[in-house]
């Protein structure tokens, strides 16, 4: 193996047989939002642990294997630690640090009704919201994308990750996607190929579309005005998924673009990001790689 390569190892074997995994990780630092990119070429069943959520490590082109762990919106900032767990040898830590996503706050304006809602639309946001979770909890098995997202449609990011957003100065919300510009009527495209898991009008989305891209990954496309998909479709990167609009809680026509991992809500384009990079290099980053020490030690519970 290369210096270059020993000098990305994060996780080195110890001395004593049996060996932890050796597992890559991209990117010390990590903002809220993003994911961490882990690779490896241990083979067997691995899995990652942030939090309370366990990811299984999936096989990349090129031989061994990877896994994009999301870092919540919410996380707690500084050191933090992805526990890898399987294979011989005990679990491995490996450390990051998160970072805030460092939205600004705005103000946005908003039909009254959906700033400040009723008891019966509270209950059916609510509702909603457990459907979503619903779908996030029963991703399609295996792993549909290959090429990192494709544009689904529209222009710049008119609101990011992260921004704080304040409906008609009273209801605060922390914006988890991307708003893209998008006049009515601008066609909106499959991020990557996967299966239509949800495609319906709710309270805030409008017409929302959610896509499963199989091992936990998600995409929602929201406030359509039309949608020319029904749950049970496949489709493949690209295909016409509707049309943009301003259906649900918004101020004016534009698409929202989302992305999920297992249910926690991340930044598309530090997934693409992540995807870029497994699809463009089949070993680890030198420059941009770290140390630490495996340990068999159990890792602490959260
Ligand atoms: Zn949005």
């Amino acid at each position: 193996m290369p210096m270059s390569l020993a000098a990305a190892l994060c996780l080195l074997p110890c001395l004593a047989a049996p060996a932890p995994p050796q597992v890559h990780a991209e990117a010390v630092r990590v903002p809220q939002g993003g994911v961490v990119l882990l690779r490896t070429r241990t083979p067997g069943a691995l899995t990652a642990r942030l939090d309370d959520k366990v990811h299984p490590f999936f096989p990349v082109p090129g031989g061994g294997q990877a896994v994009m762990v999301p870092v919540p919106w919410n996380s707690p900032l500084g050191a933090r630690e992805v526990t890898v767990e399987g294979g011989a040898g005990g679990p491995v830590r490996v450390p990051f640090t998160a970072t805030p996503c460092q939205g600004p706050t705005i103000t946005v304006k908003v039909p009254p009704s959906t700033a400040k809602l009723s008891e019966a639309d509270q209950a059916r946001a609510a509702r909603e919201r457990e459907d979503f979770l619903a779908v996030y909890a029963s991703p399609e098995e295996g792993r549909a994308w290959t090429a990192p997202f494709l544009q689904p449609g529209g222009g710049r990011v008119t609101c990011g990750f992260g921004t704080t957003r304040r409906f008609n100065g009273e209801v605060q919300s922390v914006h988890r996607g991307l708003d893209l510009r998008a006049p009515s009527g601008t066609p909106v495209r499959a991020a990557a190929p996967g299966r239509v898991r949800l495609a319906k009008d709710v309270f805030f989305g409008g017409n929302l579309i959610i896509l499963d891209h199989g091992a936990g990954l998600f995409t929602i496309y929201a406030h359509l005005s039309r949608m020319a998909v029904k749950a049970g479709d496949e489709v493949r990167a690209g295909d016409r998924l509707g049309l943009s609009g301003a259906t649900g809680r918004v101020s004016g026509p534009h698409l929202h673009w989302g992305a999920s991992i297992a249910g926690v809500d991340v930044d598309p384009l530090l997934v693409r990001k992540a995807m870029a990079s497994l699809a463009g290099a089949q070993e680890p980053a030198a420059r941009r790689g770290h140390r630490a020490r495996g340990s068999a030690t159990p890792p602490r519970k959260r």
